[in-house]
């Protein structure tokens, strides 16, 4: 694994598995007994999307060349395309940020300047489709977090309608937890938990009317929120519609596929994990394989293609 933790000006306060987050040195505190958080001190965050892969969360080896860019691009194109929805970036004209240190050379095409929010501590999941680990709890339930679907549906099929299945977001080494929107309100209350729901579905609604327009299916995707600290207001953070964070396939072969296989040919990281899954027991706890050269290069090849068809319209 590697982290870019020397960037002038900047200190790494948090590694997730793809992302790694700085605040400006100057506004860190030399006082070694404080145990805050240090986000809490810096109203900017510089988010620095990594080449890293995960897949049933482990962090893989090796690296994606080229990911953390294509993924931050898509982001970036995202949010220009959403502009009625309230995001992290910061504004680039606030007078505030005028001493804060430049974005070093090396990072700045995976690199986004935010405002720090206080994020919700929930994974706001919208399926079109049913695959994953939503098909797998229909099989084993007939529902998804506690919505219930129609008898009989296959793997990959199109929903009825989008429907909105949030995951709790567990502290760092325990694994995020599937639960009910019911569930959603006692965490956050329910205003903002009513407001993660209406602007999920609007997005995804609105995402992929876009992807369709450009002959691919939005499947399914997940959003992140956080409160912003002046404002008060919900407001979309993290990566948005990229290809960790979502599943894309090809509208043509969807509709013309022999096969699952073909059906469901995939712009994401489902090529990762099909690897996985048949090359490693999750239950053994054991160190997951090393990635092979080829499914590195299909992958890497997959991310770009997606911007590419997305943003270019290729
Ligand atoms: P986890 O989120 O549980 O650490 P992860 O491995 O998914 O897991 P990454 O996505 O790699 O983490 O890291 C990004 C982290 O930054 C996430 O925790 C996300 O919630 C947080 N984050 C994203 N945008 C902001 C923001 N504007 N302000 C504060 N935190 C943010
Ligand atoms: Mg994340």
């Amino acid at each position: 694994m590697t982290h870019v933790s020397d960037l002038a000006g900047w200190t790494l306060v948090y590694s997730g598995k793809v992302r790694d987050l700085y605040v400006p040195t100057a506004l860190m505190t030399d006082d070694d007994t404080w145990t805050g958080d240090p986000l809490s001190l810096s109203p900017v965050v510089l988010v620095v999307a990594s080449d890293r892969v995960s897949a049933f969360d482990q962090v893989l080896e090796p690296e994606i060349p080229g990911k953390g860019a294509l993924l931050t691009s898509l982001t970036r194109w995202w949010f220009d395309r959403l502009p009625e929805v309230p995001n992290h970036l910061a504004y680039a004209e606030d007078d505030r940020y005028h001493d804060l240190p430049g974005i070093p050379e090396r990072v700045a095409d995976r690199a986004m300047l935010c405002r720090t929010l206080d994020m919700f501590p929930i994974e706001c999941v919208v399926r079109g489709y049913l695959t994953g680990s939503g098909y797998k709890e229909y099989v084993a339930t007939g529902a998804i977090g506690g919505i219930r679907l129609p008898e009989g549906l296959a793997d990959g099929d199109r929903l009825p309608e989008p429907i909105y299945t949030p995951a709790w977001k567990a502290p760092l080494g325990q694994h995020d937890e599937n639960i009910t929107y019911e569930r959603t309100i006692e965490l956050v209350g329910e205003t903002v938990a009513e407001q993660l729901r209406a602007i999920s579905l609007e997005v995804f609604a609105h995402a992929s009317e876009l992807a369709e327009e450009r002959g691919l299916i939005l499947a399914d995707t997940k959003f992140e929120f956080g409160a912003d600290r002046e404002l008060g207001i919900v407001t979309l953070a993290d990566e948005v519609l990229t290809s960790d964070s979502s599943r894309y396939w090809d509208l043509e072969a969807y509709l013309t596929g022999a096969t699952p296989e073909v059906r469901m040919a995939s712009f994401d990281k489902q090529i990762v994990r099909d690897w996985l899954a048949a090359n490693w027991d999750q239950s053994t706890q054991a160190e997951p394989p090393t990635l092979p050269a080829e499914i590195v290069e299909q992958t890497s090849e997959r991310y770009r293609a997606l911007v590419e068809r997305l943003t270019l319209g290729l």
